[in-house]
């Protein structure tokens, strides 16, 4: 028991710290621009499934995604073949700040709360609605269309203070609220109802040969395994978990007190809690490292670091005027006339946030009339 406290801690602490890296990443985003730090959406494994319908059809990506969230998105793939939704329950940053939010409801409420089965239920179906309607919407209209509605957007621009975010993407801010007012009460709320791709992985993963089984022969019903599974799955009285809800985040497992009751199998082979996380994470984080080695896991504009120009429509909202003058390697006062900036705004605003000093202007339908100019 004493090593499974131990792996529960390792899993915690390794969760904490793809939280703490993503949001120092989001917040360099902020602070530094787009040619120095990765946008949360390139960060995303969505932004790859958002892009796919373009690669395939012109080979470049939508508005930014890069290579590296393709590579993103593919492994995360390759994880749901061969661990089911195990980036959910063992990767995924936003994932790991609802635990912790249910950590703290359960410390409130005294118990984990489970949603009435009659709602929970049709409510389970509402993640696959989002994942038809946003990957038709994206591949219709090529570009990130749901940004403004993305909870984890909103989370990553938080460093910019809640009055930006709420001018940018009012209702990402509020079913961020509502994740985490809903993580309070109930586990995983988001995962659970709402997350695209936690849909996806779900279904790719039926077609995985890992899965969690039960003896029922040296099973003693504590009930322990249900009580503590974050996404409700009623472990107890299954002899194998197949569910496309199951993140094999392995917490039933390791808190099962008989030995060999609960066990992880990869086809015939029974594998370690401990184990699995490791397997998970070299693999992931060991894809990532091979790709950047290789020089195709790139997450900003190439010409922006490289120093050259860039087209007008590569100029970027949190970029300054100044700077997207100097990055489109235009004179300033060329770039004002032809980005129709009024002259009152000053060089050091925004482009997303001309609007604030100038009402009226759209960057976007600015930016969208130049599209065939550079
Ligand atoms: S069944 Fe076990 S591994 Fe799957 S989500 Fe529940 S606790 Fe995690
Ligand atoms: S925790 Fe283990 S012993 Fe208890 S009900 Fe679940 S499988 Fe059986």
């Amino acid at each position: 028991m004493k090593k499974h406290r131990m792996t529960m801690h390792l899993r915690s602490a390794l969760l904490s710290l793809c939280v703490v890296l993503v949001t120092y990443a989001a917040y360099l985003h902020q602070v530094l621009g787009g040619a120095k730090a990765p946008s949360i959406h390139a960060l995303c494994p969505f932004g790859g499934l958002e892009s796919l319908y373009q690669v395939f059809t012109t080979g470049s990506f939508i508005g930014k995604i890069f290579a590296g969230t393709m590579t993103l998105f593919v492994l995360t793939l390759v994880l749901a073949i061969l661990f089911r939704r195990s980036f959910c329950g063992l990767i995924c940053p936003f994932g790991a700040i609802q635990e912790f939010f249910a950590k703290l409801g359960q410390k409130i409420f005294k118990r984990r709360k489970v949603m009435p089965a009659a709602l929970d239920k049709p409510l389970r179906y509402l993640k696959y609605l989002v994942l038809a309607v946003t990957v038709v919407y994206a591949w219709k209209t090529a570009g990130l269309w749901m940004a403004p509605y993305d909870p984890w957007s909103a989370y990553g621009h938080l460093s910019n203070g809640l009055e930006s975010v709420w001018q940018e993407s009012a209702v990402g801010l509020i079913i961020l609220g509502i994740t985490i007012l809903g993580s309070l009460i109930y586990d995983r709320f988001f995962c659970k109802y709402l997350c695209p791709m936690g849909a996806l992985y779900g279904m790719i993963g039926k077609l995985s040969p890992f899965k969690v089984v039960r003896n029922e022969s040296l099973c003693v019903n504590c009930g322990l395994c249900t009580k503590n599974c974050p996404m409700n799955i009623d472990v107890q009285h299954s002899l194998k978990i197949s569910s496309a809800e199951c993140i094999n985040c392995q917490t039933c497992v390791l808190n099962c007190p008989q030995t060999n009751t609960l066990n992880s199998y990869e086809g015939q082979r029974i594998i370690q809690p401990l184990s699995v996380i490791i397997i998970v994470l070299i693999v992931f984080f060991g894809s990532i490292f091979a790709a950047q080695a290789a020089g195709v896991y790139r997450l900003t504009p190439d010409a922006l670091k490289a120093g050259e120009a860039i087209g007008y429509d590569e100029v970027k909202g949190y970029m300054s005027i100044k700077e997207a003058a100097e990055s489109s390697k235009t004179e300033l006062k060329e770039f004002y006339e032809t980005f129709k900036i009024p002259a009152n705004v000053p060089a050091e605003t925004k482009m997303k946030e001309i609007s604030t000093v100038s009402p009226g202007y759209d960057f976007d339908n600015a930016k969208e009339s130049l599209k065939e100019l550079k």
